[in-house]
């Protein structure tokens, strides 16, 4: 049988406790999940460093040897077609999420027939964290730790 792979993509600036808990679920549906955290080679305006991020999501997640953890900076349906990944993994916190994801969904659809968006519902402990709050949080000095699954160095 083909292995069910999963692309996560986001900006994941940073990676919370949210994106964890929807890994973690996921890997009861997928074989495979390939975190992949999008940028623009022509602007960048993350907050908190990619590769940085890249290794702290790797940390959090170091015992899943069927997790990845990638950047990209293409079509995520292209980026998913040549990864081999048939599943696109994605949360729901509320209906702005919904009509978000509603769109990019249908193109996505558009661009790859065969690529399946899944989403799932947000653990209702994780729905109001978002990254832009944690963003926020920590420019104003305040301690962010307990929305993040690993630790900030
Ligand atoms: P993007 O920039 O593509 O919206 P994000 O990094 O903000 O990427 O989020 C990636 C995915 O994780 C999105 O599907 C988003 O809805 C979902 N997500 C973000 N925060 C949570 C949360 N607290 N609970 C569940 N899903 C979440």
């Amino acid at each position: 049988m083909t292995k069910r792979i999963a692309l996560f993509p986001g900006s994941f600036d940073p990676f919370t406790k949210g994106h964890e808990d929807i890994v973690l679920r996921g890997l009861q549906l997928f074989d495979e999940i390939i975190i992949a955290l999008g940028y623009n080679a022509q602007k960048s305006t993350r907050y908190f460093e990619i590769n940085m991020m890249v290794n702290l999501i790797e940390s959090a997640f170091s015992k899943y040897p069927n997790i990845k953890v990638v950047t990209f900076s293409e079509l995520t349906a292209e980026f998913a077609r040549k990864n081999g990944a048939r599943f696109l993994l994605r949360g729901l916190r509320n209906t702005t999420d919904f009509e978000y994801e509603n769109s990019i969904s249908q193109v996505n659809r558009q661009l790859y027939t065969d690529l399946e968006s899944v989403f799932l519902i947000t653990t209702p402990k994780f729905a109001w964290i978002s990254s832009s709050i944690v963003r926020e949080v920590h420019k104003y000095g305040g301690d962010v730790s307990e929305f993040l699954p690993y630790q900030l160095r």
